[in-house]
């Protein structure tokens, strides 16, 4: 870029902000034939650097593990449209990039490293700073790197794009979904958009409920080694945006088969719980801003998918049955139909 960040410069900017010492995990060629073996002997063992060129020339280069795929993401953020101006600077670096992770969540993959392009209104320390460290303190716990990206001013917009790496043929897609099979979610659905009602005035909610919703809403966790044990387990994944009626309608026709959910099975909050029940099935209907997973399995695999999510450390529910044919029914605990019509899911363009 060169219209101007102002006083910082932009290879400042990116140098202050940005660029990081060499770490472990994203080691580079040296070009000093001992410790460039010393590398290719962790390669071996599995911990090998994935990143041999991190910022500073004109691409980055990454080494996945021969033979693995190269799984490819990129989610953008736009202030007002996803994230409001009240979102702590560290919160928005976060979840910049975990949106990114859940969709290698959703695909089993293992995360490499990543991409950032910003465009800025101006160069802001305090904001950059924070930004940074809420972006990196979740780049760490997966153990990835900011590789490169894009500067240049503008009205704040925030891409990543994530890269990872699964075995040919282990991707969990969202084509898989069989008649007969379990639906099942990760974690608890609803409360970002709990957060969101609070936000704009339209639910009350005590100081200490508030806070937990607004972390669910603003500090999202990547299903990233679910996402990972699942992979020969679940048949198909996707991960929660939109919301579970948009979304699982996205698998639905990408398995071309129907599906039941049982409304009341969803897992959610005590906070949410405590909401009048209209409000409740909204939020863990068509809430929007989960990034859980939503994921298939047959019956057999019930096991392995608690197994799972043991090992994942998180909560799996299930909360439905894959059908034959189309079209995706919504019952209550008694198993009477709901109307699905007010939870269909979220479309920037509708
Ligand atoms: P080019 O003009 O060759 O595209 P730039 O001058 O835009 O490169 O960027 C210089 C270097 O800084 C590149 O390695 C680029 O990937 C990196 N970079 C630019 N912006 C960012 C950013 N926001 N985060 C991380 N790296 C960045
Ligand atoms: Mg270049």
């Amino acid at each position: 870029m060169t219209e101007g960040t102002q006083r910082m410069g932009e290879f400042e900017l990116i140098a202050r902000h940005f660029q990081r010492p060499a770490r472990p995990g994203a080691r580079g060629v040296t070009g000093d034939t001992a410790i460039d073996a010393a590398h290719a002997a962790e390669a071996a063992d599995g911990l090998r650097p994935r990143v041999a060129l991190g910022i500073g020339d004109d691409c980055a280069l990454l080494a996945p593990t021969p033979g693995q795929q190269l799984a490819v993401t990129s989610d953008m953020l736009v202030e007002g449209r996803h994230f409001l101006s009240t979102v702590p600077p560290a919160r928005l670096g976060h979840k910049a990039l975990a949106v990114n992770l859940s969709d290698l969540a959703a695909s089993g993959a293992e995360p490499l490293a990543f991409t950032l392009a910003l465009a800025l209104p101006r160069a802001d320390d305090d904001f950059l700073a924070g930004f940074a460290r809420g972006l990196f303190a979740l780049a760490d716990q997966h153990g990835i790197e900011l590789v490169g990206g894009d500067t240049t001013a503008g009205p704040l917009n925030i891409c990543i794009t994530a890269f990872g790496q699964v075995p040919p043929g282990q991707a969990l897609l969202r084509s898989g979904a069989r008649a007969g099979d379990d639906l099942w979610v990760s974690g608890r659905l609803g409360d970002a958009r709990l957060a969101l009602e609070a936000f704009r005035g339209e639910v009350r909610l005590g100081g200490a409920e508030f806070e937990q919703v607004r972390e669910a809403m603003e500090q999202p966790q990547p299903r990233v080694p679910l996402g990972r044990a699942l992979r020969g387990v679940a048949t198909s994944a996707i991960d929660l945006s939109d919301g579970l009626v948009g979304d699982l309608g996205h698998v639905l026709t990408a398995s071309r088969v129907g599906a039941v959910v049982e409304a009341d099975a969803l897992p959610r909050s005590e906070v949410l719980a405590r909401q009048p029940v209209a409000l409740q099935r909204q939020c863990v209907l068509a809430g929007g801003d989960d990034y859980e997973l939503l994921f298939t399995a047959p019956p057999a695999q019930r096991g392995a998918v608690e197994a799972a999510g043991r090992q994942a450390r998180v909560a799996v529910t299930r909360v439905g049955r894959i059908e034959a044919g189309t079209g995706l029914r919504i019952v209550d605990a008694a198993g009477r139909p709901l109307d699905d019509a007010p939870w269909r899911g979220f479309d920037h363009f509708a």
